[in-house]
């Protein structure tokens, strides 16, 4: 068919308009604390509705829960929890603000150098792979990339594996980046890649022990929230109405059992079935050849400083939740004894309430791997969801540390279980 120049001019307008910044003028983030369980439960009936975005959201008495709201819900949701007696405040009156000063931000960085890190700054994708490509050029005898699939929209899923070499070692894997929006994780895992391959004396931490990163699990995303929609937070796969799937509820271990949603817009929409995203697939599919050796699986998650082990999809514990327990435990110790901040340690589902499809469930009870974690970094208090980028290095440093110790975990426990 033979297009007219005007139905072209409106069609090049169309992708250019779809293209521009989402405004998130007059969005509320509402901070709410909690006195009850039951109280939880009543917020928990929002999180199905695309009008109010949890950012967090738990079972702690106490702890503030995170919403951000927008335009359309804000009188309902004031006056059912009015109503209820729940406290609440506000704690960012106008998100657009924020976004709008961050945006100005990124748009006046330069690019990172090709082949270099940096943690003032939250890199791109394809500044991301570059590092991870030149370190496979400059270390060719410990790290090794390889592209597991491809992402819904072409880009590359790149997976850095760091080793002293041999086979089947105890492995600690990582996903990162997997929930779009969720910046510091990729530069968690960049952070501890970093630490691992260019400080010489970390070397003795890939002696016996092999490390698996995928920095940037859902690319697509990842890049839209930079350039489009800075709160996405699924894959960016086309649907009948809307775009995505959230890749953390796409897992095949119980998949829809609970805390996800079939509804398409939803950010919790578990996928049309198992495994329906090329993302999820790729991971799938990659960590089915190599289960036999990961020893601690780990997904990097913000925020709100949680160490979390399975069952996520229910309220229930797997059979060796006391060494979960115990090694989640490692984590908060070490950094705790570090910087002094802790973390809360515990059962996935009891502290968060119920999520199916997770990736941490599917390594525990698909795959068959002991140690299976999420880690939830910490948030951005007021500016938002993620931390300004001034705040990255501590972050990650803190990460760093308790990923030291997890890795003294494995180290001794694989010697002990081969004399
Ligand atoms: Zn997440």
């Amino acid at each position: 068919m033979k297009l007219s120049p005007f139905y072209l001019v409106t069609l090049l307008g169309l992708a250019t308009a779809a293209q521009e910044r989402f405004s998130y003028d007059g969005y509320k983030v509402y901070s709410v604390t909690i006195n009850s369980i039951q109280e939880a439960e009543l917020l928990d009936v929002f999180s199905y509705d695309q009008r109010f975005d949890f950012w967090s959201k738990h079972r702690i008495v106490g702890k503030p829960i995170d919403v951000m709201i927008s335009p359309s819900g804000q009188d309902e949701f004031e006056s059912t929890l009015n109503y209820h007696n729940i406290k609440f405040e506000v704690m960012i009156n106008n998100f657009e603000e924020k976004v709008q000063a961050q945006y100005n931000r990124l748009k006046s960085r330069a690019r990172v150098d090709s082949g270099d890190v940096s943690f003032t700054e939250y890199m791109r994708h394809d500044e991301i792979n570059a590092y991870l490509r030149r370190l496979e050029a400059d270390y060719p005898n410990v790290v090794t990339t390889e592209v597991i699939g491809k992402s819904f929209e072409g880009r590359d899923l790149l997976i850095i594996k760091i080793s002293s070499g041999g086979s089947d070692k105890p492995t600690i894997f990582a996903d990162a980046g997997i929930h779009a929006r969720e910046w510091i994780a990729p530069s968690t895992a960049l952070y501890v890649i970093n630490q691992l391959v260019e400080v010489p004396e970390n070397s003795y931490l890939y002696e016996n022990v092999d490390w698996v990163f995928i920095p940037v699990a859902n690319p697509d995303g990842y890049e839209y929230t930079h350039d489009v929609e800075r709160m996405w937070r699924k894959t960016r796969s086309t649907g009948t109405i809307c775009f995505g799937a959230d890749p953390n509820r796409n897992f095949g271990y119980h998949w829809g059992a609970s805390g996800s949603s079939t509804w398409q817009c939803s950010d919790i929409y578990a996928g049309h079935r198992a495994f329906s995203e090329v993302e999820t697939q790729a991971l799938r599919d990659y960590l089915s050849a190599h289960s036999h050796h990961i020893s601690l699986y780990v997904a990097i998650h913000s925020y709100g400083n949680w160490v979390l082990y399975p069952w996520s999809y229910a309220d229930l514990l797997p059979d060796n939740a006391d060494e979960l327990q115990t090694v989640g435990m490692l984590y908060n110790d070490a950094v705790n004894e570090y910087n002094g901040n802790s973390y809360i340690v515990g059962n996935s589902a009891a502290l968060l309430g119920t999520t199916a499809g997770c990736s941490d469930d599917y390594a525990r009870g698909g795959l068959d791997i002991k140690l299976s974690y999420t880690l939830e970094l910490p948030g951005g208090s007021t500016d938002g969801f993620d931390p300004p980028e001034s705040d990255i290095l501590w972050i990650v440093e803190e990460a760093w540390v308790g990923f030291k110790a997890w890795h003294g975990y494995v180290e001794s426990s694989s010697a002990n279980s081969s004399k």
